[in-house]
């Protein structure tokens, strides 16, 4: 990418500089309003997956600016929880204002850091505009409860509180969109907060704070921390933390479960997923094969609500040659470049796992219908490139079924009935997201009653429900019991106080030593 592209960011070491510098700015901490370079040794280099060049450096926040943060934070609560909710939610209508406006501009970061394609970057930040746009409504969400009169001249109402410091923990796949799943709704809810991007993408978060500054969230009220297991153990640990939100792998979400559990803290921990598609043969054949291989390759595989995995009943082999050819048709090439269907997977790493998977599952028998690997990306040729595979006759005892690969990878399974694929489907540990494709009400019916899946689509591939709903994954796919934004999201950022008072001239009467009760 040899065209200059120019951004004015007070969250890099450079105000405005080309995308690729040499050396390459420094991304900040955000501490007390205030965007500061670490003190830190180490750091990590945000790396363009479609070229290997070096977009930033990403010093690793040190113990001690990860207890400044902690006490910014802390310090900013006591006047932004008695802001009125009016005011605090008038932060969120500017923002969703910036955010379209600056829209460009984050999909531009996205793309540069993640590798998706510019209009699936959109999406990525339209997603989480979205929240944005629902904590707007912030003051009938968390609106309180009230009993007139439980007992002569006394009533009880409940109100909803803010917790105080909150803290969320970023994955690598949805750089806006996930920040903006936690950080808005928090914050409008009167907490203060502490954000972790991903070490891998950390430049949309950093935008997106500075739109919240300029939209007039006080300082202290979000502050950004930068780094991997260690400030993630510092988080878990810190007594000043109430709250964890935490999207990522099963490995992170279960270790930061328990270890802030043991601190008393609540977590809300979004982790891994392998959707399934049951495809009846009464499906609607275009649109279904639509829906596959979109939700199936789209950002290179790399969404936690990819349909990776196709149980077609009656057998794949009718649906295998047209598969193929839509799947041959997409192109795969740097998001930035006009006309892209998949950009690359995010590291070295990633593309040797998905490598390794594929092999893995045609040494234990799976056809290879279409083997995306050794793909050359012309202009591109470091990058982490895989093309679009489907692996066929696969069964739930291999390893490519059994782990979440996170690639452009589409698994093809084959059942005699709908009970038959339905029990394939809850069998496998996951369960984030399930789909069926029928023109079949009972079919349709039945899947949605026996699924074990917490999303759940009916001709729908990725069945991500919008803010007013939660988003709720279930089973290894999550660990807590308040799930991401919707009413959920409201109670997981609050906590409940019930009042009762009595107004009325009080008798004399004599001492009672007995439990009250309502008579
Ligand atoms: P990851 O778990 O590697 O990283 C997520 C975060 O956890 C990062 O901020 C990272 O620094 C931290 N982390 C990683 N390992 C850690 C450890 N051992 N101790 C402490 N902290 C640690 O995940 P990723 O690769 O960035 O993201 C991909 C995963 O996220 C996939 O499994 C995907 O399914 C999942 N995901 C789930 C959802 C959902 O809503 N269920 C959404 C998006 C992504």
């Amino acid at each position: 990418l040899s065209v200059s592209i120019r951004r004015s960011a007070r969250f890099l070491s450079t105000a405005a500089e080309p995308i690729y510098r040499n050396p390459p700015p420094i991304v900040r901490n955000l501490i007390g309003g205030q965007f500061v370079e670490s003190r830190s040794k180490e750091s990590i280099d945000i790396v363009n997956p479609a070229t290997q060049e070096v977009v930033s450096k990403l010093p690793l926040t040190t113990d001690e600016e990860f207890r400044a943060a902690v006490h910014s934070a802390k310090s900013a609560f006591p006047k932004w929880r008695n802001t009125p909710i009016t005011a605090r939610q008038r932060v969120m209508f500017k923002l969703q204002e910036l955010i379209r406006r600056d829209m460009d501009k984050l999909a531009l970061n996205i793309t540069t850091e993640q590798g998706k394609t510019l209009r699936d970057a959109q999406g990525d930040v339209f997603r989480g505009l979205e929240v944005v746009e629902h904590a707007c409504g912030m003051a009938t969400l968390q609106m309180g409860e009230f009993v007139s009169n439980v007992s002569s001249g006394i009533d009880t109402y409940s109100i909803r509180e803010p917790l105080g410091v909150c803290a969320g923990i970023c994955p690598f796949n949805f750089p806006a969109m996930i920040p903006l799943w936690m950080f808005p709704m928090a914050v409008t809810c009167g907490n203060t907060f502490i954000l972790k991007p991903s070490e891998k993408d950390p430049g949309a978060a950093m935008i997106l704070a500075e739109l919240a500054l300029e939209a007039g969230l006080p300082d202290g009220v979000l502050n950004i921390v930068h780094g991997t297991n260690d400030i993630v153990n510092n988080i878990c640990d810190d007594d000043d933390i109430r709250a964890i939100s935490f999207v990522g792998s099963n490995t992170a979400g279960m270790h930061i479960y328990a270890r802030a559990a043991t601190k008393g803290k609540r977590v809300q921990s979004n982790m891994g997923a392998k959707n399934h598609a049951i495809v009846m043969p009464d499906a609607s054949i275009d649109a279904t094969l639509n829906s596959l291989i979109a939700a199936g390759f789209g950002a290179a595989g790399q969404r936690c609500m990819a349909l990776s995995t196709v149980v077609f009943v009656g057998g794949s082999r009718p649906w295998e040659d047209e598969l193929i050819k839509r799947a041959k048709a997409l192109k795969v090439n740097a998001g930035i470049e006009a006309g892209t269907d998949l950009g690359p997977v995010i590291s070295r790493q990633a593309k040797d796992r998905i490598y390794r998977l594929i092999q893995s599952g045609t040494e234990s028998g799976a056809r290879a219908v279409l083997d995306g690997r050794n793909i050359v990306v012309p202009g591109y040729e470091a990058g982490n490139f895989v093309g679009p595979t489907i692996l066929a006759d696969v069964t739930s005892d291999m390893e490519c079924y059994k782990e979440e690969i996170f690639g452009p990878v589409l698994l093809c399974m084959q059942a005699e009935s709908l009970e038959e694929a339905i029990s394939i489907v809850n069998n496998n540990k996951y369960g984030n997201g399930a789909s069926i494709f029928t023109s079949s009400g009972i079919a349709a019916r039945k899947f949605q009653n026996d699924i074990e899946a917490g999303q759940v689509g009916i001709n729908v591939p990725i069945p991500v429900p919008l803010p007013f709903f939660s988003f709720t994954g279930s089973k290894a796919s999550f660990a807590g019991d308040l799930n991401f934004y919707g009413k959920a999201g409201v109670q997981f950022y609050t906590q409940i106080k019930t009042v009762t008072q009595q107004w009325k001239d009080l008798p004399v009467q004599g001492v009672s030593l007995a439990m009250p009760t309502s008579q």
